[in-house]
């Protein structure tokens, strides 16, 4: 046995290339990563760090952040990365619920954190150079050959915590083979190369950013540019010399927002990636005006790493997800009873597939109410496949609102009120209703300066949607609530309203 996820990302490391460039300039190459991260391995198993412990990070992003993921690979630890938006409380529940053996956190935090870590029986180090609990200061003096821990294909390799966006937040746990198939799936899927320079100003935290961005550009000897934080000017000047962003919708719709966006500016450019939430067709429309660029939509989560891809070659639909990638088994089927719907028919997306994770963290009940007795997990998201085999993805099981016994899919409301003047973007939400059950519930945002009210919309719906799907309330908000995935938080805005229609 050997250690199944670095090998493969050893054995694809081009000693002598560039792996990471941050904005201030700092570098490395592949060579040094390897050097580093086995200093810093070296750094955890001194920390009394053992094989299938779990060890929590929560540090802002940075190439050693990177780098503290694959050192954890190697000494045979399971990555449980937090949310760098947590707060102290937040922060102890997650450790409550993880007990990790470490908790690294960046060297602000080391104190507030310590008496947390040893409540939960593990210890802490921090990120930085020097003192007491530095871990990068304890790598520093050690030597960079380290003998990596043995891990198979079903030992777990990292804990994630889901988004969060449609209640508390639960640990997903992936193997070593659920991250490796999936990375050389996309890798393969998508034709990355060691000539590829990815554009990362995803947060390292999430799948989108840890395992899609930064598995698929490892495992293919490319390398990265290094973004704390998404920023649209920064992204056009790094277009001169990348070849692939990797982004969530809202990084397309400030590129939108930028005059310097043009096909001359991303003519060195071969492939932009969208995912993690709903890319508007509009946007996809508008982006592929103004640059020749057709955006590559995929989908996935925390559970299933990703399940679908537009084609790389073939049409990127507008509005779908693609198709499911090689080795994932996907099907649409009847939420109560699991039987397979025919194509054309909304209902529940299932997969299954050697992407899938294990289960989550300490909840058997939960994880063995979302498997099938056929080994499919149901993923929570309704959709539906069309006569192409295209998947589109029509919201989240939980988002169904439910009126006067109709079943109504708060997008197909939404894209309606979406393409009226003066609308910049819509949440259609179900709240309690004396009469109806559930009454449809339409939050607006409006343009600014725009004179749209209630009555208006509430006219403009009338012939175009059947009468139980019309909103019953128009609601007009300044911003809709969004987590830092850019997900708009549904239960938020079903708590701000709950009473609306009481009394
Ligand atoms: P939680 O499970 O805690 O409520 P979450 O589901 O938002 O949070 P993630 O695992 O980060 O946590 O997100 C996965 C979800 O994101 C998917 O189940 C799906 O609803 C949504 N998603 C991802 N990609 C797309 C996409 N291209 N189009 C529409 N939705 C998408
Ligand atoms: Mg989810």
């Amino acid at each position: 046995m050997a250690n199944h996820l670095f090998d493969a990302i050893r054995a694809a490391a081009p000693s002598e290339a560039a792996f990471i460039e941050t904005a201030e300039g700092r570098s490395w190459t592949y060579g040094e990563m390897i050097a580093f991260s086995g200093r810093l391995a070296g750094a955890l198993r001194q920390l009394g760090v053992l094989p299938g412990e779990r060890m929590a990070v929560q540090v802002e992003k940075s190439p050693e952040a990177l780098m503290l993921y694959l050192a954890c690979l190697r000494v045979g630890a399971v990555y449980l990365p937090l949310n760098t938006a947590y707060t102290l409380a937040e922060l102890d529940y997650f450790l409550g619920d993880a007990t990790p053996r470490l908790v690294v956190v960046d060297p602000t935090q080391g104190e507030s954190v310590a008496g947390m870590a040893k409540a939960c029986g593990g210890t802490v180090a921090t990120m930085d150079a020097a003192g007491g609990g530095s871990l990068l200061a304890l790598a520093a003096g050690l030597e960079a050959d380290f003998v990596d821990a043995e891990r198979g294909p079903d030992d777990l390799a990292a804990i994630l915590y889901t988004s969060g966006t449609t209640g508390r937040s639960k640990g997903a746990m992936l193997t070593h083979d659920n991250l490796l198939s999936n990375a050389l799936a996309l890798r393969d899927h998508w034709r990355f190369t060691g000539a590829d320079r990815l554009i990362h100003a995803l947060p390292i935290f999430h799948t989108h950013g840890l395992f899609v961005a930064s598995n698929v550009t490892l495992l293919s000897g490319a390398s990265m540019f290094f973004l704390p934080r998404f920023d649209a000017g920064e992204a056009l000047r790094l277009m001169e010399r990348a070849t692939v962003l990797m982004g969530v919708p809202t990084f397309y719709v400030r590129l939108l927002q930028h005059p310097g966006l043009t096909r001359e500016a991303t003519a060195h450019m071969r492939l932009f990636v969208s995912g993690s939430a709903p890319l508007l067709a509009e946007t996809h429309r508008s982006f592929s005006d103004r640059t020749g660029h057709a955006i590559l939509e995929r989908y996935g989560m925390t559970e299933t790493n990703m399940n679908t891809s537009n084609p790389y070659d073939g049409d990127r639909v507008a509005g779908t997800v693609g198709f499911p990638l090689p080795g994932v088994l996907l099907r649409v089927a009847d939420p109560q009873t699991g039987k397979s719907l025919p194509d054309g028919e909304t209902g529940m997306i299932e997969v299954k597939g050697p992407n899938v994770f294990k289960g989550y963290w300490r909840m058997p009940e939960k994880t063995a109410a979302e498997f099938r007795m056929d080994g499919f997990f149901i993923t929570g998201d309704l959709g539906k496949i069309d006569e192409r085999g295209y998947v589109h993805i029509v919201g989240r099981g939980k988002d169904l609102v439910i009126s006067g016994g109709y079943n109504i899919y708060p997008k197909e409301v939404e894209m309606e009120i979406d393409a009226m003047p003066g609308v910049v973007e819509s949440a259609v939400i179900g709240v309690p209703h004396p009469d109806f059950g559930e009454g449809v519930t339409a939050v607006v945002v409006r343009a600014a300066g725009a004179a749209l009210d209630e009555p208006a919309v509430l006219a403009a719906l009338q012939n175009r949607l059947a009468r139980y799907k019309q909103p019953k309330r128009v609601l007009f908000v300044e911003d809709l609530p969004r987590n830092t995935m850019g997900k708009v938080q549904k239960n938020v805005l079903r708590e701000t309203y709950a009473d609306i229609y009481k009394g």
